[in-house]
């Protein structure tokens, strides 16, 4: 609950997950009256499963499971692997942590390749263990790490993977729609999506995109798996049915905004969500505050060290209570040394003019030395710059 205070203050979600809601996907949640084994539903889902990978840009075959995005990543270790097969994972945050432990828990015998929390894993380390383990079934890698802001390059790790017998599965969660990713020119044999992210809506569905290769590895596959079989998903979706009951309030908001995302075109999503990004870090140089990720900065999140001395949380408490604002602190051992700000999704500039103006007002409180409005002014700098280029080139 927010405290008393003497001002208005709106709620404001800006995590980098769950995001803001799309206003009128909002809206079209609230017809979820439906039933999904009817000739109307299974025309709506077929229109989302088409503008789903149409956004997505693959002639892959996309699927949605009702689960959070954690969901489809289980989905994919447990239908292409067999007991014992040896994969790598590449591993440089939280996320990339949550692979490794998935996949041993699933009995996977797995390969770390670790870059430091705000790195990432290079492609040449990537090619040098593939290389000394030619029996590897499975190269696993987020596209954004979400809990540092860093990003991987797929693309340079898909053509090494394509190149082997190992499948290339990207946890894109922060990646789709902050980044571009050619699914197929890449070689990106899954790739997994989560509706409370860049897709506007809340959580519960995860997506995934699946190669050919996948496919054939998941014929030979024996690890069990029930209700995420994908095989058993495919062949319903066909009929424009999902294998169990779905969360059909969010299908019924998730076909709302991929038709908001086929009209903007996902390329302007992506730039909306580097524009703001790369405002971000202007405005922390401006207020010399420092960023955690430099080396591989994403445009889905942005994580900034806390100032010397302080704890992160202090800062996410302040935005809470002074503003009802709600960021994202570090997590796991990085909880109390960064905060997070997020730019994917339902963002525009006016919302990052408004965090960062908070920021420095809190800032200020702290006794941290910033000097007012440099931050929201260096923002406000590259906004300008990048829509007067943009006009240009129309
Ligand atoms: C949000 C997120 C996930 C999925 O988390 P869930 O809580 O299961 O939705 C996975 N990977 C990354 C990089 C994420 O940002």
């Amino acid at each position: 609950m927010l405290k008393f205070s003497m001002y208005l203050r709106k709620q404001r979600l800006l995590t980098p997950g769950p995001t803001p809601l799309h206003p009128r996907a909002l809206q079209a949640m609230m017809g979820a009256d439906v039933h999904h084994r009817t000739d109307e539903f299974r025309t709506l889902y077929l229109a989302v499963l088409a503008d789903l990978k149409e956004v997505l840009g693959t002639t892959h075959d996309v699927l949605i499971l009702t689960a959070s995005g954690t969901g489809a990543m289980e989905a994919s270790v447990a239908n292409c692997f067999s007991p014992n097969d040896r994969v790598i994972v590449c591993s440089a945050g939280k996320f990339g942590e949550r692979w490794v432990e998935l996949a041993r828990a699933f009995g996977l015998d797995v390969l770390v390749l670790s870059a430091p929390y705000g790195d990432a894993v290079t492609p040449a380390a990537l090619a040098a263990a593939l290389a000394a383990n030619p029996e590897v079934k499975g190269v696993f890698v987020q596209a954004s790490e979400s809990s540092t802001g860093s990003i991987h390059n797929v693309r340079a790790m898909g053509e090494i993977v394509r190149r082997t017998g190992a499948l290339f599965i990207v946890d894109a969660i922060t990646g789709i729609g902050t980044m571009p990713l050619d699914i197929h020119g890449w070689g990106l044999d899954i790739v997994i999506g989560g509706s409370q992210k860049a897709f506007m809506i809340p959580p519960g569905l995860a997506f995934l995109a699946v190669s050919n290769k996948a496919w054939t590895q998941m014929e030979t596959a024996r690890l069990p798996r029930y209700y995420f079989d994908l095989r058993r998903e495919r062949k319903n979706a066909a009929k424009g049915e999902s294998a169990w009951t779905p969360a059909t309030s969010l299908i019924l908001g998730l076909a709302d905004v991929l038709r908001s995302i086929k009209t903007m075109g996902m390329e302007k999503l992506i730039a909306n969500a580097q524009m703001l990004a790369e405002a971000t870090r202007h405005a922390c140089a401006a207020l010399g505050l420092e960023l955690f990720a430099p080396s591989h900065p994403g445009a889905a999140v942005t994580a900034i060290k806390a100032p010397r001395g302080m704890d992160s949380a202090v800062i996410v408490n302040e935005f809470r209570e002074r503003f009802g604002s709600v960021i994202a602190n570090g997590q796991g051992e990085m909880k109390g040394k960064i905060f997070r700000i997020a730019h994917l999704g339902y963002f525009d500039a006016v919302d990052l003019f408004g965090v960062l103006a908070q920021l420095e007002i809190i800032l200020e409180i702290l006794g941290v030395p910033v000097q007012r409005g440099a931050g929201v002014a260096a923002a406000e700098q590259v906004f300008i710059r990048q829509t007067a280029e943009a006009a240009l080139a129309v």
